[in-house]
């Protein structure tokens, strides 16, 4: 499935993209050109606040970054050397305009826009704290914690109310921001969501994924670590530790498997190598020797199937062509509609299907929604078998570090065994990649249980980050409930 669009239907969406630009007179056009580029991690919004040396600027509007910067009007009216932009998908709060990131306040230290990527998971309560005391909050998303907490702060630098915020926070969060002359990045005390850092001649760039530093023609410098902050000024950069260097990071697995765009890189790794080397593990644990084709579920399939037919020796082909043209305002007033409707985005290529044994390489079964009308597909081009195979373990559980996921109850893996789901998808085999073979793909001897490297807690229940909302909200609902619930008492 395309990442553009892949929040369509049945998968995780992904959840914001952040970019920020220090030390160029084109910070803005810089700006826009990252957003493009982290496109895929957002879809609802997106905003760039620019500062000009003596004021901040900002554009923020509903849509894509195509619709909202591509006029060179809109980049004019953001002048200055400094710049963030973000690209919202909502997690927490409304799809208003309120709640488009960066956010701006003016605090006692002076101006300061933020804007941030993942979820915090103390918020709510945070936030409950913060209105009882004479709070008055202006949008419903957990970012403007952040600014609050700042408000209140007794520190003089914006930097060290940062600080302070950072410290009262739970969660998962890569954040820029920009002050007076300064930008800053800050990534979460486990490194669950990512942030790299890059130059461009004398500018320096912070960005969600390094395939926006290769829009711009900026190099790589460094990823910044779990728990870092790093200050850029025209001093140059500093980096320091809010947080102690963590034992043992938890990088989002899932990143990997399906967020992030596959030509990037995210902790020194290329993420298309990572797609590949999980189908190449796929392909000796859940090997399909009578199969005619490998094809993947597109697009983002792709390399997992790849390099599952590399390893097994069977054709890759692309058995599904995907309209890349269908965007998410297609209405489906009935039922015959809505199942016409799956052909306008998917469709099999029978030419090279009929009376053929495939195998479907997917990257995730969320729902099952998809992966059912896909065999169906399948079967009606005249595939004689159909066989399954999937390059992530079963997904049981919802994410709360800011990948929305549908209620934990609506996982069909939470609900079914994989035997159970192979027939529900109507497939002749279904084979998951095991938690060890996706450890292995991502460079790993093996997961190891005590202390595991990364954060997979949507397939194992393993939290890292305390789910403080969550736990204080239990009521035995799932979390999209709580998610509900939260919003509709902060409205
Ligand atoms: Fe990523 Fe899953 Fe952890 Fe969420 S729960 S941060 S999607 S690995």
């Amino acid at each position: 499935m395309e990442q553009m669009e892949r929040g369509a239907d049945d998968k995780f969406h992904d959840e914001c993209g952040v970019f920020g630009v220090f030390g160029s007179p084109d910070s803005s056009a810089l700006t826009a050109l990252g957003l493009h580029a982290l496109q895929h991690r957002g879809q609802e919004a997106c905003g760039i606040v620019a500062f000009d040396g003596t004021h901040f600027n900002s554009r923020r509007a509903l849509g894509l970054v195509d619709s909202t910067f591509s006029h060179a009007s809109a980049i004019a009216q953001l002048p200055g050397h400094a710049a963030i932009g973000h690209n919202r998908y909502a997690t927490t709060g409304d799809t208003n305009v309120r709640n488009i990131q960066p956010l701006f306040a003016d605090l006692a230290c002076g101006g300061f826009a933020l804007a941030h990527n993942g979820n915090l998971t103390n918020a709510h309560t945070l936030r409950q704290a913060l209105v009882e005391k004479g709070s008055l909050f202006q949008a419903t998303t957990d970012t403007e914690v952040f600014l609050h907490l700042m408000a209140v702060s007794r520190k003089a630098a914006p930097c060290d109310r940062l600080v302070d915020a950072l410290h009262q926070v739970q969660g998962a969060y890569s954040l820029v921001a920009l002050a007076d002359n300064m930008l800053i990045g800050v990534r979460d005390p486990l490194g669950i969501r990512p942030l790299s850092l890059g130059k461009v001649g004398e500018a320096v760039i912070l960005t969600s994924e390094t395939c926006a530093l290769d829009i711009i023609g900026a190099e790589f410098i460094r990823d910044i670590e779990p728990g870092e902050m790093v200050v850029i000024t025209e001093e140059g950069i500093a980096s320091s530790r809010p947080f102690e260097k963590p034992r043992n990071p938890r990088f989002c697995i899932f990143e990997y498997i399906y967020f992030a765009r596959p030509d990037s890189f995210m902790e020194n790794r290329s993420v298309y190598e990572m797609r590949k080397n999980i189908g190449a593990e796929l392909a000796r644990e859940a090997p399909c020797p009578s199969a005619d084709l490998v094809v993947p579920v597109p697009d983002s399939g792709v390399p997992a199937s790849i390099g599952y037919a590399q390893t097994s020796g069977i054709p890759f082909e692309l058995g599904i062509i995907r309209n890349h043209y269908v965007g998410r305002t297609f209405i489906e007033p009935t039922d015959h509609i809505r199942h016409l409707g799956v052909k306008l985005k998917h469709n099999a290529n029978s030419a090279y299907i009929k009376g053929k044994n495939v195998v479907l390489v997917d990257d995730s079964i969320v729902r099952g929604t998809t992966s059912r009308k896909i065999v169906d597909m399948m079967r009606s081009a005249g595939a004689k078998e159909v066989h399954m195979r999937i390059a992530a373990p079963p997904t049981k559980y919802s994410c709360f570090y800011g990948i929305d996921t549908p209620k934990t109850t609506d996982l069909l893996a939470h609900n079914y065994g994989v035997d159970e789901i192979c027939k529900l998808t109507g497939a002749d085999s279904l084979s998951y990649i095991s938690m060890d073979g996706l450890y292995r793909a991502v460079g790993e001897i093996r997961r190891n249980n005590d202390i595991p490297q990364y954060c997979d807690a949507c397939f194992t229940g393993e939290y890292p980050v305390p789910l403080t909302d969550f736990e204080n909200n239990r009521t035995g609902a799932n979390v999209t409930d709580l998610r509900e619930r939260q919003e509709r008492r902060s409205r």
